[in-house]
């Protein structure tokens, strides 16, 4: 028997995930053949929907009901493709552990761009759909305990306010990856504000190709900086504007503890959202020199060392721009600098302000920065757990540390320098630390139950970092630093 393409079924025979609300416009596919090749996924045996976002769906203005029916796995596996996609893999490059290396898409798939009923653009890719051009010696595919673990903790930093990828769906192949021993495979469906990385300019640069690179520019711009458009040197704007977004997520990822773990320029996002949760963990004892990902034996992407990280993979953006930054070369180069050399301002504004929020500050005094520290110096001495600590800050409390006490009383002096009344100050410390954060021996105990069918504790995870701010009815699991005794997280890349 032929079996017909989905399109020309007639419509009632299609399942209601064909037609959930989607509204694609693919302006990237239709960019010129140099930014992409057009792929469709690879089916899979036996797709299952494992998770649904029905919030983030809801929000899309997709139809939760129609996206977990009957038969909608298939489109989360790419056996079936939504109405209006058009299935390509991106072209990019990236700077590994320093090295420029050519990428791109090598299993993932980018679906299209769904515009909301407001109006917003959101790519929609699917990750772990098979090769493409880009693969190389990739399988194309990710393992189930990964891709929940993405979900996880890209749900887990849009609770907590981060800008992030999100996560629509997880759904399992019915097949086996082939890792250091065979693993459940499965996709993920990812939605971004664009997947334009440091890493497709770095692409282009690399290849000489100035006309793409403009168009790219260009195209970014459009689509996340439309104010800086119409500007004289829109390049340099696009620049600056990218420098200030990282500036602001890097402070974000120290407030809360987070590591990315591998920040290579292909993980870094124009749109300023975190992207690519890999090696990814949160720190529990404060240590400016952890570090989670199994082959960063250096550091280099250790949790202290972002922000010079963040830096560098700028510096290798103004590198890239550089021929359309303006017509002079010498006077290019001066932009390109100027606006490297203002990240570090940027980042310290952006890091003291977290931190007088952390701390319960309102005004601002010159000493703030230093009473910040010597608290980070204590934590880091007595590897005091970073969110358990700042949750718990309390002017009155009794300390049997000395040096804590010492600290304590600076702090509580500062806060006697502000008019605002105590419940305001609580008010402000927890909006900027969190109760809960998705620690790694409650995430790992989560997805090793998923992985074995049982969704319960990671269904009561998401439902907790959903809400991390309010500590009311939070399991104590996540309320409280690992019990002692319990082993150091390794994280692994190429999952
Ligand atoms: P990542 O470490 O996830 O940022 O991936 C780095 C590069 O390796 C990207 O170009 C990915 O598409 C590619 N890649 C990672 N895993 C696979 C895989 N299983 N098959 C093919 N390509 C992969
Ligand atoms: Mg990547």
């Amino acid at each position: 028997m032929i079996s017909r393409p989905p399109d020309f079924m007639p419509k009632s025979s299609q399942p209601a995930a064909h037609h959930a609300g989607w509204r694609f416009d693919n302006s990237y596919a239709r960019l010129s053949e140099s930014f992409h090749s057009r792929v469709n996924p690879t089916p899979v045996a036996a797709p299952r929907l494992v998770l649904l976002n029905h919030r983030l769906a809801h929000s899309l203005g997709l139809d939760p009901a129609a996206l977990s029916g009957l038969g909608a796995a298939a489109y989360f596996t790419g056996n079936q493709i939504f109405l209006g996609a058009e299935p390509i893999a991106q072209a990019y490059a990236g700077h590994q552990f320093g090295n420029l290396a050519r990428l791109g898409d090598g299993r993932a798939i980018l679906l299209g761009e769904h515009r909301t009923p407001a109006g917003e653009r959101f790519d929609l890719q699917l990750k772990g759909a098979g090769r493409t051009a880009y693969s190389r010696g990739g399988d194309g595919r990710a393992a189930l305990g990964p891709m929940l673990r993405e979900y996880l903790i890209s749900e887990a930093m849009h609770g907590l306010g981060i800008p992030t990828t999100r996560s629509l769906a997880v759904a399992s192949t019915g097949e086996p990856v082939q890792r250091e021993q065979p693993l459940p495979g499965a996709v993920l469906t990812r939605v971004a504000a664009s997947h334009i990385r440091v890493g497709t300019f770095a692409y282009f640069a690399a290849l000489g190709d100035t006309n793409s690179l403009r168009v790219l520019a260009d195209y970014t711009l459009l689509r996340h900086f439309p104010d800086r458009v119409q500007s004289e040197h829109p390049a340099l704007g696009l620049l600056e504007e990218v420098i200030e977004r990282q500036a602001s997520l890097i402070a974000h990822w120290l407030r809360v503890g987070f590591v990315h773990g591998v920040m290579n320029t292909d993980n870094m996002a124009l749109s300023g959202e975190t992207i690519d949760y890999g090696p990814c963990a949160f720190i529990d004892a404060y240590d400016p020199a952890a570090v989670f990902s199994s082959i960063d034996h250096h550091g280099r992407y250790s949790f202290g060392q972002q922000p010079r990280i963040a830096a560098w993979n700028l510096a290798r953006l103004a590198e890239a721009l550089l021929p359309i930054l303006h017509p002079e070369p010498d006077t290019a180069l001066a932009c390109a600098n100027e606006a490297l050399e203002s990240f570090s301002a940027r980042f310290q504004h952006h890091w003291l302000a977290a931190l007088r929020g952390k701390l319960g500050l309102f005004t601002a005094e010159p000493e703030d920065a230093a009473i910040a520290e010597e608290l980070l110096r204590w934590m880091h001495e007595t590897r005091a757990d970073h969110t358990h600590t700042f949750r718990n800050l309390k002017p009155n409390a009794h300390w049997e540390n000395s040096a804590f006490t010492a600290w304590h009383r600076r702090w509580a002096e500062r806060l006697a320098r502000q008019p605002q009344p105590w419940p305001e100050v609580v008010r402000l410390m927890h909006a900027h630390n969190p109760a809960v954060i998705p620690r790694n021996h409650e995430v790992e105990a989560a997805l090793a139950a998923a992985t074995a069918n049982d969704l319960a504790p990671l269904e009561r995870l998401l439902a907790a970092l959903a809400r991390p701010y309010e500590e009311a009815d939070q399991p104590d699991g996540l309320l409280n630093p690992p019990p002692p005794g319990t082993p150091a997280c390794r994280t692994f890349c190429g999952t």
